[in-house]
């Protein structure tokens, strides 16, 4: 069985960019493959975080991937704090990558500008607690969106660095795994930038746990051209492409087949059609999630037994990186 390994930074609420692009390909993953996944809490660090929001989000993260459908026994779910392994593995590879590497990270200049008030260094060097994160679980396969491909990339070279000065053999080679349609979930109101669930404005997203009379705002007023044909065209139609991805991986149809059944329809007719459908979609999810939330102790129960499986993996691992780099350990 191949392992594959992912996690989303505990930051905001999981959006449908986070549902389309990761997690619904992460469900139909987890009968075939070894996954597990994690809640990035020390990613969340970068930004600014309120510590009594930090963990109670944790919570609510490790609720919102069970709602969505991830099945804590098939898969091993943690929160990354839980294994003190990713930040000792983190400072090994730290002091192997060079500086110009991470200067390359487009998601820097993108988070940078965002966060003009607090550029911690930590904002810069999360690619490579990234790196430690896949490569502790010798993770054959990433599954990531667009958004995260020069990261996997950053972490196979990584892997060479490794190699070239301490010997092959430690780490597997990860392989990014983007999916074709919707790898890609645009933000509702400027459909240039990917949908974010660290947006501050709360238009540009729909979370998955909104209610339905915000969803169906939320979506009615999505922005779109000024034309009136409803067809799929990134470079003139953003906003319309987007709705129409989103649609297509909801309902499973394709886009071809959209652009027929919309032929001569308006784009409030494809708006109001996909408000439902996110609705019906979403309604379940907010349901379950709303009862798990409701009992701390269970939740806790299933994290530090998802912790405890992880760590019996990331502790073999991080053992010979110790002896190869010459580190006593403990
Ligand atoms: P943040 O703004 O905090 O970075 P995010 O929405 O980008 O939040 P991440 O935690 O960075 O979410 O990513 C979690 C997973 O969701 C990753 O696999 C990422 O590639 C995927 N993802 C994030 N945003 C989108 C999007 N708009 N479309 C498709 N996939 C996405
Ligand atoms: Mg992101």
């Amino acid at each position: 069985k191949k392992t594959i390994l992912s996690g989303s930074t505990v930051t905001g609420d999981l959006t449908l960019g986070n549902y389309i692009g990761a997690i619904n390909n992460w469900k139909k993953m987890q009968s075939e493959y070894d996954c597990l996944y994690f809640l990035a809490n020390l990613h969340a660090l970068t930004v600014f975080q309120d510590p009594k929001i930090l963990k109670e989000r944790t919570y609510s993260f490790f609720a919102q991937y069970l709602a969505l459908g991830l099945d804590p026994q098939k898969n091993i779910i943690f929160a990354q704090s839980h294994v003190p392994e990713h930040s000792e593995l983190s400072w090994v590879l730290t002091c192997l990558t060079p500086m110009g590497n991470l200067n390359r990270m487009t998601q820097f200049k993108e988070k940078s500008e965002k966060h003009v008030k607090n550029i911690n260094a930590g904002l810069f060097t999360y690619p490579v607690l990234m790196a430690a994160d896949i490569l502790l679980y010798q993770a054959d396969i990433i599954p990531v969106g667009e958004d995260q491909k020069q990261h996997i990339e950053l972490c196979r070279d990584l892997v060479g660095y490794f190699e070239n000065r301490y010997g092959a053999g430690i780490f597997k080679m990860p392989e990014p795994h983007i999916p074709k349609s919707g790898a890609r979930v645009m933000s509702l109101q400027d459909p240039t930038k990917k949908m974010s669930k660290s947006d501050e404005n709360e238009k540009n997203f729909v979370s998955i746990i909104d209610d339905p009379k915000k969803i169906e705002k939320k979506i009615k007023s999505a922005a779109t051209d000024s034309g009136s044909e409803i067809k799929f065209d990134v470079e003139n139609k953003a906003g319309i492409s987007n709705l129409l991805t989103i649609y297509s991986v909801l309902s499973d149809k394709s886009i071809e087949q959209l652009e027929k059944d919309y032929e001569g329809k308006m784009y409030g007719h494809l708006k109001v059609d996909l408000a439902e459908l996110v609705v019906s979609t979403l309604k379940p999810v907010k349901d379950e999630y709303d009862r798990l939330m409701q009992d701390r102790t269970h939740l806790d129960k299933l994290m530090l037994d998802g912790a405890e499986r992880a760590r019996v993996r990331a502790k073999t691992t991080l053992a010979r990186v110790y002896e190869a780099v010459g580190l006593l350990h403990r």
